[in-house]
């Protein structure tokens, strides 16, 4: 009988957290009077977290391990988790006690009254975390903001409840490498939230060096990459047609002599083989931007309303 609630939790070398999650969530899940499965996905941990794991799935019945076979990093985990979570709902949630669980019952409550299929966690302060790490996620908010043009609310990180129609919607997406904070928002179901305190992490060291971050930021840029790709399509047109203005120019001082010999030939082919190839990677850029955006198959509508049949619930459509 698959449960009603699904908490996906990535864990990777946490062997020191483990028991104190398990301390904190069991009494709140326990205490949520549905039936839950806790779906642990180690990412390929090296520590002994795969056996602290195993002792606990001893007396909780409804813990489930799922194993990568190597590190394939948070965002991946996650996928893992949604792509064998059997619940209606799904929270997804850090193990590292960051995200409080007693925030749990709130988001199931938000989702049955409010009828919403996604429960952002907004987190109300940050201090936790450093001050370095506040400034880069605000810069990083802004900068996928303009670039995707999606509302990714600020301040929402994986913490989140989805209703199994979201997770199936996220599962059938191909994309690779996607960044499912910004990827939720972008498939329109209705949403709500609820905003918890950040706690410090409760063991351990974060599993977040400086090169994940970057990785995380890269993977979230290029996930709405028809951006830069815009960008580079301009910067083409615009350096074509300075080429081509002087190709024009070079023409023009060699017609009334003002040139020395060789400077008009030497000028009109590197400018006109510039330009030519300028406005060409142009053109390409925007073939590559259409085979990404198909590749990614993301939805490029929603339908709210027909008239024909009233309100259309992202779970109406196929
Ligand atoms: N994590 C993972 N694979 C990784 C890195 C992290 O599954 O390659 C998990 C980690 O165990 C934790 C969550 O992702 O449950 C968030 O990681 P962390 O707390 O280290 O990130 P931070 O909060 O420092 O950004
Ligand atoms: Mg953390």
């Amino acid at each position: 009988m698959a449960p009603e609630l699904s908490i996906v939790i990535p864990v990777y070398n946490e062997e020191d957290v483990l028991p104190l999650l398990a301390a904190r969530l069991r009494p709140v899940a326990d205490g949520l009077g549905t039936t839950y499965e806790v779906l642990t996905v180690d990412d390929g941990s090296d520590d002994l977290s795969p056996a602290v794991l195993q002792r606990m799935g001893r007396d909780w019945p409804q813990l489930r391990i799922v194993r990568l076979r190597a590190n394939a990093g948070h965002q991946a985990a996650i996928s893992a988790g949604l792509a064998s979570a059997r619940g209606d709902y799904v929270v997804t949630l850090d193990a590292d006690l960051q995200d409080p669980p007693e925030v749990i019952p709130e988001m199931l409550a938000q989702a049955r009254v409010q009828r919403a299929d996604v429960v952002y966690g907004v987190r109300s302060d940050r201090s936790s975390d450093s001050a370095f790490k506040r400034l880069s996620a605000k810069a990083f908010y802004r900068l996928i903001r303009i670039l995707s043009g999606t509302h990714a609310q600020v301040d929402a990180g994986d913490y989140r409840l989805m209703s199994r129609a979201t997770v199936d919607a996220i599962n059938s997406l191909p994309e690779h490498h996607r960044v499912l904070r910004f990827v939720v928002p972008t498939l329109g179901f209705p949403s709500a939230s609820v905003t918890y305190r950040r706690d410090e992490r409760a063991a351990g060291k974060s599993k977040y060096p400086l090169s994940k971050m970057i990785r995380l930021s890269l993977d979230s840029v290029t996930g709405f990459s028809t951006a830069p790709l815009r960008a580079a399509t301009w910067l083409g047109l615009l350096g074509g047609l300075g080429a081509f203005a002087l190709l024009a120019y070079a023409l023009i001082a060699s017609a009334l002599g003002q040139t020395l010999p060789g400077w008009t030939s030497t000028v009109v082919a590197v400018a006109g083989v510039g330009a030519v190839q300028l406005l060409c990677v142009g053109i390409l850029g925007e073939y590559v931007g259409r085979m990404y955006s198909h590749l990614q198959a993301r939805p490029t509508y929603f339908v709210a309303y027909d008239s024909l049949t009233g309100p259309v619930t992202p779970a109406d459509e196929p």
